[in-house]
Formats: structure tokens, C-alpha cells, sequence
């Protein structure tokens, strides 16, 4: 690597022509979104930082410089962080808009754990590294130089198309609540922030995935109290090991399978590229939820369990307060992923009847995430996204998916607003360290991805 980083200067002396880095955009929009990106991980909008509104300013000033009206451009404060919308007028303005959502806020990253400065954009090997570059910089960068691409071209949608970027996606959600409550009104969704392509490890495309539903998030708080006592005089009763008892019927569980259009779609989609038998039992539970052997064995992969129930599992347990003495108290924390559809007060009675021990008490801890349906497989959204997807990789498989929650969309879709992940982004599922170490988005993604943008834009508000 350092050996290619030092002969660019000498290529730069012999040749007049700009020298980009290997898979830099070369296209303006797509050489404008690198900019927005380098831009956009400079400034660190982790929580607590205040730093949302200082993105959300520059992002205002390029899309204005890009043509959009003064007026139309605003950012409501919510907090230390706040949203920014960006409407674009289109030929009838009493239409229901299309609204283009993504998040402006990124994942603590610390610096000391980093091989390179998380919030210092560094482009390296055909990728540019950053905290954001994937989730959601990326995708934030090329939404941007896309629509102000339309503009310079003088495209008139046939209704508004509102850009709609949140500022607390990644904890509260704060912003996306009241950001999805402004525009209420919107007729559809695209978010960047799900769903995407993913390439194999000689950098080809085999698989691009439409993000239509994520399950519901749900935490239960389970708490055990008892009398307690000298430990050296032990009762009929341990608070403890009746935990225990509980947490491994919770554990030994299985909620019974379910399909729905969108999982039957992601499966029968799957299977042509899936190991043998898995595949098979895609196609048999696809055809047959009732098929006991295949969902055996789809139960059996923890990449497929939770696409055909919810899930259940104990992820935290605390108490006792002294070596020598009976536990008074034990409370224990169940984490569930909800099949869209089925309610969090449901899965909270089922909780009850597996555990069946009235001294346990079961509480539902609110974290802010939404009962959300899941989005209709729009025929309209599915060929609008095809063209856009297979006019960058001809033929490329299309596949409706369900994701384990939760992005933005969850609060449109509560709203009823259909809404679809369609992140423009290609990478190696490998590649993928959003909120870890080492966040990179592969450059050679930044041109294609600008120009999906807009020919989805372009046939969704044609
Ligand atoms: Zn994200």
C-alpha cells in the first residue's frame, strides 16, 4: 500500500490528467458525493457531541449552492440534534410527496481502538475509511448528489420528492418520530439506511435486497423477589435457581413459524443461491410452513431462524446481594425479535405461560422502537428498483427482505406510509463494519450508486 501511495506523485508529474485514487468516482455528481462523504465523517455526530446541527448546515449549504430555494431546505432543532428536510417541487404540489430518508447521526467510535482516525475521511485500497462511510454517510452522500444532479439537469418530478434526514437514528429515534409526524402526509418511502447489494469476493454482484419490513424489537424485564435468609438455613424457595427454571423454558422455546408475503418472497428468492439443504428446506417452507423437517433445519441456522418466528432469548440477569445470604432479588432481561404483525402484549402473555410461575413478574421495557407492519411488495417500488438496480448490473437478482430491526422506517410504517430500504450501496457482506472498527464503503460503489439514485428517483416520480 505505501509503496502505491508514493508513486502517485510521480505519476501526477508525467501525466496532466487529475490522479484519482484506484475506483474514485469519476463522474461530477459522483466526484460531488465523495465530497459530501469526505465532508460528512469529518464532523463526528456521535450523541452527546452536538455536532448533528453542523452536518446538517453543511449539507443546507451544498444543497442550496445545488439549486434548491432557501425555504425549502430547513433543519428543526430536537434537542442537542435535530432533522433536516429538503423538498423538492415537483410538477403537482398537492400530490402525495415520495420522501428519501436516511440519518445524519453515527455510532460512538473510539479513536484509540482505530487503525485511522475514525472522523478523518482516508482513502486507502479502494475504499475510503470512516466512522459513517457505510451507515449511512455513504448512502446520505450519494442521495444528495443525486438530487442536486436532477436539478442541474432541470428534472421536474411529477409530485415533491422530500429529502428527510434524522439525527438520532442510531439511539432515540427522537428526531425520526417527529420527522415521520411532519410528513405524514407522504404517499411512499425510500430509505438508504436498508437493504443494498452485496458482492462476492471478486468484487461481482450477486444479490441486491429491497428492505421491506423489519421485526418488532421487544424487552421484557423479569423480576423474582423472596423473603431471603441466612444461606446456611435454605428454605423451600431460591430466588435464583426459579429463575433459572424460568429463563431456560424461555431459552428452550420455540414460538410457532410464520410467513408472510415479504418472508415467503425473501426465501423462495434465497434458495437459488443457499447450500443445498437449505435451500431445500427454503423452498419446502416457502410452499408449506407446516413442513416440520424444513423447519427443523431452517431453525437450526442462526441466519434463518428469525425469518421464519420470533425469537426470544435471556440476555442479561442480575442478583443476590452477598455470598453468605438467600437472593432477594434476581431480575433478568428477555430480548425478543417480533414477526411483524403479531403484537408485543401478545408475545408478553406467551412469555407468561412458557415461564407459568405467578411469583415471576413480567414488564415490557419501552426503548422508544414501534410496532411496525410489514410493507406491501408494491409492484410499482419492485420495478422501479429492478430497472434502477439491473441498469448498473444487468440481470442482477432482486429480493424482498425483512431485517431484524429497526431503522426510520419503522416509524412511517407505523404510520401506515409504505416504506422500502434501497440503500445504493454494493459491498462484500464481509466488508461490513458498520459500528465497528474500521467502517469502510468500497469507492467503486459511489458513482454506480449516484446514478441509481436518480433512475429510481426518476421512475418513482416520473
Ligand atoms: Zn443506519
Amino acid at each position: 500500500m505505501l509503496a502505491k501511495t508514493r508513486l502517485i506523485p510521480a505519476l501526477m508529474l508525467l501525466s496532466p490528467l487529475p490522479a484519482y485514487a484506484a475506483d474514485e468516482p469519476t463522474t461530477p455528481a459522483g466526484r460531488e458525493a465523495l465530497d459530501i462523504l469526505k465532508e460528512a465523517v469529518a464532523v463526528p455526530t456521535v450523541i452527546g457531541r452536538g455536532q448533528v446541527p453542523v452536518l446538517a448546515e453543511k449539507l443546507r449549504a451544498r444543497l442550496i449552492t445545488g439549486g434548491f430555494a432557501a425555504d425549502d431546505v430547513r433543519f428543526v432543532p430536537v434537542g442537542e440534534t435535530g432533522y433536516l428536510t429538503a423538498r423538492y417541487p415537483g410538477r403537482d404540489r398537492k400530490a402525495k410527496p415520495l420522501v428519501v430518508i436516511g440519518h445524519m447521526d453515527v455510532v460512538e467510535a473510539n479513536p484509540a481502538d482505530w487503525e485511522r482516525d475514525p472522523f478523518t475521511p482516508i482513502i486507502e485500497g479502494g475504499y475510503i475509511f470512516g466512522r459513517g462511510t457505510n451507515d449511512m454517510k455513504g448512502d446520505l452522500a450519494m442521495i444528495v448528489a443525486a438530487a442536486i444532479d436532477l436539478r442541474r439537469k432541470g428534472w421536474v418530478p411529477a409530485h415533491d420528492v422530500v429529502l428527510a434526514f434524522s439525527g438520532d437514528e442510531e439511539t432515540a429515534m427522537a428526531t425520526t418520530k417527529a420527522m415521520a409526524q411532519a410528513l405524514s402526509g407522504a404517499g411512499l418511502v425510500l430509505n438508504g439506511d436498508a437493504g443494498g447489494g452485496e458482492l462476492d469476493k471478486d468484487g461481482k454482484a450477486y444479490v441486491y435486497s429491497i428492505q421491506a419490513g423489519e421485526k418488532t424489537y421487544a424487552d421484557y424485564t423479569l423480576t423474582l423477589t423472596d423473603p431471603g435468609g441466612h444461606s446456611s438455613r435454605p428454605g423451600a424457595t431460591n430466588s435464583i435457581a426459579a429463575m433459572g427454571t424460568a429463563l431456560a423454558k424461555v431459552w428452550a422455546n420455540r414460538f410457532a413459524p410464520q410467513v408472510s408475503p415479504l418472508t415467503k418472497a425473501y426465501l423462495e428468492g434465497t434458495a437459488p443461491r443457499a447450500p443445498a439443504d437449505l435451500a431445500g428446506a427454503m423452498r419446502a417452507f416457502a410452499a408449506n410452513p407446516g413442513d416440520a423437517a424444513a423447519v427443523e433445519t431452517l431453525s437450526a441456522s442462526p441466519a434463518y431462524v428469525g425469518v421464519i418466528r420470533t425469537t426470544c432469548v435471556p440476555t442479561q440477569i442480575t442478583g443476590g446481594h452477598a455470598p453468605n445470604a438467600l437472593p432477594q432479588r434476581v431480575t433478568a432481561n428477555v430480548n425478543c425479535r417480533i414477526f411483524p404483525g403479531t403484537s408485543r402484549q401478545d408475545i408478553e402473555a406467551q412469555l407468561r405461560k412458557i415461564i407459568a410461575d405467578p411469583q415471576i413478574t413480567i414488564a415490557f421495557r419501552d426503548n422508544g422502537t414501534l410496532e411496525s407492519r410489514e410493507s406491501p411488495l408494491d409492484k410499482r417500488v419492485l420495478a422501479a428498483v429492478t430497472k434502477a438496480v439491473r441498469a448498473r448490473v444487468p440481470g442482477l437478482a432482486i429480493v424482498p427482505s425483512m431485517s431484524a430491526g429497526a431503522t426510520d422506517s419503522m416509524h412511517f410504517r407505523a404510520l401506515g406510509i409504505p416504506s422500502y430500504g434501497v440503500s445504493a450501496t454494493f459491498m462484500d457482506p464481509d466488508d461490513d463494519f458498520s459500528h465497528g472498527l474500521n467502517e469502510r464503503l468500497p469507492l467503486a460503489t459511489i458513482d454506480p450508486g449516484v446514478a441509481q439514485w436518480e433512475a429510481l428517483l426518476q421512475a418513482m416520480a416520473k
